[in-house]
């Protein structure tokens, strides 16, 4: 089962829902939600819904009904991350940087790091995740609003209030991503409001973000990052590759996972763990020597964000279901790589120019607490 803590174990999880309410009913605030990959599948047990099923339309229509002034798909982000990831990984290969390179997008995970293992920080991606991604780059798209400007992130994910909260993850004082909702707090949300879920008429996303791929969408199962990323670096692009790098030893609930894929006259090596202590034992394989690898999917959550702390709890099959909804949601893009999505092409050709680091990067440091 699921349990309804953070995996870490330390963090106390904050009641946001109250100061949500406040800036969807404030004429004077502009309210921007994004909504997590995980979300969507987790939120039909308790909505009248089959469990696993994709919701995201019926999602959007909710938070639109509520008062909700634009409505993203976190998975955009996710393409981001896709993309900035691949490069570095890349870089490290070809100059000889530090390896494997670790995923950097579950905060439990980066939290976990800094105070057990900061020896390991400098093999951590410097890309922010999805989300902090995504939250920077819709607090620069409206930087020029006349009305304050809200970000509210949807997440399946306890500790991302607290990735939210961190300083890292400020201008002047102010976070990009200005409040964190679970997805059993949408729920809650949506059940105050009245709206009757299961009579909604599914409603697409807005522009001009409206377009994710495939790939940012399976980044809310283990080893979904993995995949997007092999998909990125993968040389063909055919339809029959995609299909190959699915069963390759990706896709699947174990807590870790391997696969070895060709890139260019070598081999890339690469592991996935979620949960915190598959993690541990194989830092503790790398580390003795006994194991190594290229790059290293780590997800805090037993089974990924589809298990996320911030769900409604499920047992082993609800936890299959979601993933399984999860890889139909992919198979329903039209664009299946994140290089493709024509919103990825354009940040990069505009508002990211020049500010890539910026809005994108981060640094991570030691914690003692
Ligand atoms: Fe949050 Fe996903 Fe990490 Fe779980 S695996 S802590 S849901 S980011």
């Amino acid at each position: 089962q699921c349990a309804a803590v953070c995996p870490t174990g330390a963090i106390v999880v904050k009641k946001d829902t109250d100061s949500v309410w406040d800036a969807l009913s404030d004429p004077d605030t502009k309210v921007v939600v994004q909504i997590a990959p995980a979300v969507r599948v987790g939120i039909g047990g308790k909505m009248g819904q089959k469990a696993g099923e994709d919701l995201m339309g019926k999602i959007v229509a909710a938070l639109k009904r509520m008062g909700a002034d634009e409505v993203f798909d976190t998975a955009t982000g996710a393409d981001l991350t896709v993309m900035e990831e691949a490069n570095e990984l890349l870089e490290r290969l070809e100059k000889g940087g530090k390896l494997p390179l670790f995923t950097s997008c579950c905060p439990a995970w980066i939290q976990y790091a800094e105070k057990k293992h900061p020896e390991l920080l400098p093999n951590i991606s410097s890309c922010r995740s999805p989300m902090e991604m995504f939250g920077a780059v819709l607090k620069e798209e409206y930087r020029h609003s006349s009305r304050r400007v809200v970000n509210v992130a949807v997440m399946p994910c306890t500790a991302k209030k607290f990735e939210a909260a961190r300083e890292e993850f400020k201008k002047d004082g102010v976070p990009y991503v200005d409040y964190v909702i679970t997805t059993q707090e949408l729920i809650q949300m949506i059940k105050e409001s009245g709206i009757y879920f299961s009579e909604l008429e599914s409603e697409a996303i807005d522009m001009p973000f409206s377009n994710r791929s495939g790939a940012g969408v399976i980044f809310g199962v283990t080893g979904g990052v993995t995949e997007a990323v092999i998909r990125r670096l993968a040389e063909n692009k055919s339809t029959t590759q995609l299909r190959a790098i699915a069963f390759n030893g990706v896709r699947g609930m174990e807590g870790t996972k391997e696969t070895v894929v060709p890139y260019g006259d070598r081999e890339l090596k690469i592991a996935m763990v979620s949960g915190l202590k598959n993690a541990e034992n194989l830092i503790q394989r790398i580390q003795s020597g006994e194991a190594s690898y290229d790059f290293v999917e780590v997800m805090a959550c037993p089974g990924g964000c589809v298990c996320g702390a911030g769900q409604p709890i499920t047992d082993l099959q609800g936890k299959k279901k979601r993933s399984s909804g999860l890889y139909a949601a992919d198979k329903m893009c039209s664009i299946k790589r994140s290089e493709e999505n024509p919103v990825v092409m354009s940040l990069y050709s505009d508002l990211l120019k020049g500010k890539v680091h910026e809005l994108l990067h981060v640094e991570y440091e030691e914690r003692k607490r």
